[in-house]
């Protein structure tokens, strides 16, 4: 595949490959953009930006609803692209693809939301006769980096809330799974989209990075990805708007009062859909200690029933991580937590990239698994005695994205919902839920800011006030 500079399609001598984690085998390549490619996106972007600011909203919606369309249409190809670059079974990835449609709906929806309000400005002395009101513009060139865990959905929730905007946007998608977002941008411009509107370089973040960080024309960066990235993307970016979606070491607690059948059944879904690599993952489990034993029974034979392997099979659960390299991390982060006195109740195992669903309990404070964010597929058991020690537990480390809590006790989830500290509490279903216009995004080390289209296109407007002074009237 090609890259989109300044309205064409570019190719490039020096690739890298994109393949497929499960085989090694090489789907395709994209170009090695470089800081040339760099510059010349920035300079296109800002031209970009003078026909985009000036598309009517009706415009800027129907090339979202026309694009929904298209990848609606044409689903099956967007999901094997999914499943193919990336970790996802082709189950995990028809569910991405459809996410996809409905995040640019609602972004093509919430186009027509942007809104202003009129400002009273006779409430103090020395504002009569003053009539104004504000209204939301365009903040301008839009830099999307994105991850590679959810190669479309994720990328489709910085193209929809920019272009419903009227922003020009420089697209970075994640080195390893570049090809779906590619693909998206094809819709987009298939759809009607002014090909200079969009800007899209492949190529090492560490490479053409800091260029596209640092440069005053970008007017918001929109990141998502790992924290160390985050970080050296804010100490770089200057003067301009920044929103993060970091990870997390995403906490649950399972009271005493839980359905339980429903709490291990989202559980496990929650803690290996995408190999964990997933920021809304599972990881610190906090049961209840009077149905700890038989929350981890069933939890543990439920997870043995998991089919891993061939991504492309119907009827495998869990596919390979993203790299070996990734899969040997985990390794060693679980065989670190074993020195330290964890029990490995069921996985532990590496294959290749391949790393089996697996269940620690005895979990001590100081191993890795237990306060970094692991992005693979295993999970922590703990057992807890009393609800406040158990939020406290939960609030201990420096991430909130999301938590969740199962209990039938209203009570119980009340006290949950304001006193664990993130970005969102679910109850009666795992950390992983999401739906897509809802605001999502955490505290601390979680992020900054959030996304969810309708504050999205908060975030990449701004408002400008306009007042009138009357003398006459
Ligand atoms: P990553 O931080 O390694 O990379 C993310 C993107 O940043 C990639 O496109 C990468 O090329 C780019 N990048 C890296 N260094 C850069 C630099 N110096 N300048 C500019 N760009 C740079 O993350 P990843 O491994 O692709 O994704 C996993 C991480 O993303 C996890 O921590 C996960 O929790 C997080 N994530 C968060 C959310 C969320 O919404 N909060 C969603 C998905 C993933």
């Amino acid at each position: 595949m090609k890259i989109l500079l300044d309205g064409r399609w570019v190719d490039r001598d020096e690739k890298i490959n994109v393949t497929d984690p499960f085989d090694n085998s090489i789907i395709d390549t994209v170009p090695k953009g470089t800081t040339q490619d760099a510059e010349t996106a920035l300079a296109a972007a800002v031209s970009g930006f003078e026909i985009t600011k000036k598309m009517t909203v009706y415009d800027r919606a129907q090339i979202l609803f026309k694009a929904a369309e298209i990848i609606s249409d044409r689903l099956e190809e967007y999901a094997a692209i999914i499943a193919r670059e990336g970790s996802k079974t082709i189950r995990e990835a028809r569910k991405e693809a459809s996410r996809c449609v409905n995040t640019l709906v609602a972004s093509a929806e919430e186009a027509k939301r942007i809104l202003g309000e009129t400002i009273p400005f006779d409430s103090f002395p020395g504002g009569e006769k003053r009539r104004g009101y504000y209204y939301r513009f365009p903040i301008g060139v839009v830099l999307a980096i994105t991850p590679f865990n959810d190669p479309l959905n994720l990328v489709a929730h910085k193209l929809g809330p920019a272009v419903a905007a009227g922003n020009s946007v420089i697209l970075k998608p994640a080195t390893v799974t570049p090809l779906s977002a590619i693909k998206l941008v094809e819709a987009m411009l298939e759809a009607g989209l002014p090909p200079k509107a969009i800007q899209v370089i492949t190529g090492y973040g560490s490479k053409i990075g800091d260029v596209l960080v640092s440069d005053e024309r970008v007017r918001m960066i929109s990141f998502t990805g790992g924290v160390e990235a985050g970080k050296h993307i804010a100490a770089r970016a200057g003067i301009k708007k920044i929103g993060m979606e970091l990870g997390s070491n995403s906490p649950v607690i399972v009271w005493k009062d839980a359905d339980l059948e429903l709490a291990v059944e989202s559980c496990v879904s929650g803690a290996f859909w995408a190999a964990g690599q997933n920021c809304i993952g599972v990881q610190r489990l906090l049961v209840h200690r009077d149905i700890y034993d038989q929350f981890k029974t069933s939890f543990v034979a439920r997870t043995k029933q998991y089919k891993i392997g061939d991504k492309m099979k119907e009827e495998t659960d869990m596919g390979p991580m993203i790299t070996e390299t990734e899969a040997k991390r985990v390794e060693s982060w679980v065989n670190d937590a074993v020195a330290k006195s964890a029990v490995v109740l069921t996985g532990g195992k590496r294959n290749g990239a391949l790393y089996d669903p697996t269940v620690l309990e005895n979990v001590p404070p100081d191993a890795t698994i237990h306060h970094e964010e692991v992005f693979g597929p295993t999970v922590n058991l703990y057992p807890v005695d009393d609800l406040d020690k158990a939020i406290k537990e939960a609030n201990s480390l420096p991430y909130g994205l999301l938590a969740a809590i199962f209990t039938s006790n209203v009570d119980v989830a009340f006290k949950a919902a304001y006193d664990l500290d993130c970005g969102g509490v679910m109850i009666n279903d795992s950390t992983d839920y999401r739906l897509d216009s809802m605001p999502f995004g955490g505290v601390k080390y979680s992020g900054l800011g959030r996304e969810g289209l309708k504050f999205s296109l908060q975030e990449m407007t701004e408002p400008k006030v306009v007042c009138f002074n009357l003398p006459n009237i």
